[in-house]
């Protein structure tokens, strides 16, 4: 039997317990779904749904997603150790493959040292930093399972318990804003990856693909800076900001068109402001932060919106190599800091923002050289920063609010970096969000935020395969058709099994 439950917001699992005992006795249950109801602010409630008396077996993942094993399946070769090529590499080796994960950076201890000494003013390791090493731009993220994608429950389950399966907090399952943070990611990578290798998965790190390798016309493989693999089947999987193999891929004929995607900044405000405006407190026990998704349209017309937000969380520094200078935002699964963080984004068309790129390659270009010249103003990895008032008229702040930023931020007239449509766009937005959210327009206004969606789609041919280069996969935010955690993760499962499985 389902039924449903509201309890204060700061009950603990003891006093879901004791309610259940009490209205339906000692019988087992199963929490389906947790969320937050702050429709009578400041009183808060967790809302569940839950499943009483006779219940059916948890499934395994195996269980819930078989995969039929075949013998001589021959060598798979998946290239990048993200959502999407983890879980390609999953399904693949459940298929009989005998599979290699090629990842360019190292395993996740050793990047969290390599991340840790660039905070602390050392050298940004281009193969090592929060795009690139073990487990992709996901490991030190902010881990929000959430996703716009439609019709992917059955997927979705199954990632959710492969990831409780590696230690993630077994509430992923059923709550309606899922979250592991950075802190347990790192270790669910690791976990992730012992897997692999106990089921026989050639995991190798420091292996940067370079080049196809090419038999008769169809890819047969790849070649990285110091080995070649050949293989059967090829899948790449190389994330949102693989700009040198997006090139070699262009080179060797593979179809890439340009796409709208988006551009903005972070946006950091302290975190009882956010807390006061969605829970009317600014805290409250059993909490940890709250969250917000904000969307208006600006006066003209273009659509502005809050995304990936990090409550109690931070702003990194998440160039993928020296000389860029971007943002993005994390948190750890307490989401204690002081500080609530979001991208604001305007939807833009490529040929609006960079209208002398005439080819898709044009697009990469100019979106690389937009995210240097925030480095070349600033000479380092500095952020900029403003308030958003000073954003149309490019005003210059003697002084700015305190930042969880491991740099220094540094006042900057934003119109060097933005036209100022776009400022004036993203501008109005933050005052349309700020009547959602008193004091949104007090937020401090930090960096370029340009990877939150892919600029190019890479085109895949009706059997998959991708266009131009057959025998060639493409999954995950680096083919330009997914986006976040759980959606790359949906396609490079998916993928893995329309076309290998
Ligand atoms: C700081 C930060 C926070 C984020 N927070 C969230 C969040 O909370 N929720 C969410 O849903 N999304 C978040 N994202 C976005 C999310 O991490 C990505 O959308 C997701 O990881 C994409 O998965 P992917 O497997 O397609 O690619 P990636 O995770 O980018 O993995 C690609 C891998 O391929 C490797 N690679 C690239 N080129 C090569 C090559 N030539 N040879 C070998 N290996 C190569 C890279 O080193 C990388 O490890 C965040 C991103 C960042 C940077």
């Amino acid at each position: 039997m389902e039924t449903e439950i509201s309890l204060p917001a700061g009950s603990s699992r003891e006093d879901l317990d004791r309610t259940i005992r009490q209205r339906f006795g000692t019988g087992p249950y199963r929490i389906l779904r947790q969320s937050l109801d702050a429709r009578r602010k400041p009183k808060l409630f967790w809302k569940y749904r839950i499943s009483t008396g006779v219940l059916p077996v948890s499934p395994s993942p195996e269980h819930l997603l078989p995969v039929a094993r075949r013998q001589g399946r021959g060598r798979a070769v998946v290239v990048g150790s993200g959502p999407a090529g983890f879980f390609a590499a999953d399904i693949l080796n459940r298929a009989g493959f005998s599979v290699t994960l090629l990842e360019q950076g190292p395993p996740a201890r050793e990047r969290r040292g390599d991340i840790l000494s660039f905070e602390k003013g050392g050298p940004l390791l281009d193969r090592s930093n929060y795009a690139f090493g073990e487990g992709g731009a996901g490991t030190f993220s902010d881990g929000k399972l959430t996703s716009r994608t439609k019709h992917i429950s059955m997927e979705r389950e199954y990632i959710r318990l492969r990831y409780v399966q590696y230690g993630a907090p077994e509430e992923i399952l059923w709550m309606a804003h899922p979250h592991i943070g950075s802190n347990n990611l790192f270790t669910l990578v690791q976990q992730g990856r012992q897997d692999l290798l106990e089921r026989g998965v050639d995991v190798r790190f420091r292996q940067r693909v370079v080049d196809l390798l090419m038999h008769r016309g169809r890819c047969s493989g790849v070649r990285t800076d110091t080995d070649e693999f050949p293989a059967d089947y090829t899948l790449l999987a190389p994330g949102h900001s693989a700009f040198p193999l997006f090139r070699r891929l262009y080179a060797r004929g593979a179809g890439f068109q340009s796409k709208g995607f988006s551009l903005g900044f972070r946006i950091e405000h302290p975190r009882e402001l956010i807390n006061r405006a969605q829970w009317g407190r600014e805290s409250v026990p059993g909490l940890k932060a709250a969250e917000y998704r904000l969307a208006a349209k600006a006066e003209s017309g273009r659509g502005i919106y809050t995304f990936c937000m990090c409550p109690g969380g931070f702003v990194v520094p998440a160039a993928w190599r020296e000389g860029l200078n971007i943002v993005n935002g994390v948190s750890m699964y307490e989401r204690s800091s002081p500080w609530s963080n979001a991208a604001v984004l305007a939807a833009v068309k490529p040929e609006e923002i960079f209208p002398k790129a005439d080819t898709p390659m044009a697009v990469l270009d100019s979106l690389e050289a937009l995210e240097a010249r925030a480095f070349e103003h600033l000479g380092a990895y500095q952020v900029p920063g403003t308030l958003p008032p000073g954003l149309p008229g490019g005003r210059l702040y003697s002084s700015l609010p305190q930042s969880s930023f491991p740099f220094p931020v540094v006042p900057l007239d934003y119109r060097q970096l933005y036209p100022e449509w776009l400022l004036q766009d993203l501008s109005d937005g933050i005052s349309r969000f700020a009547r959602q959210i008193r004091g949104f327009d007090t937020g401090l206004i930090l960096g370029l935020e340009t990877t939150s969606s892919a600029a190019l789609k890479i085109l895949r041919s009706d059997s998959g395969e991708v266009l131009g280069i057959p025998g060639l996969y493409i999954a995950g935010e680096g083919s330009g058709s997914a986006g976040g955690i759980m959606s790359s993760a949906v396609d490079g499962l998916r993928i893995a099994l329309q076309t290998g499985a």
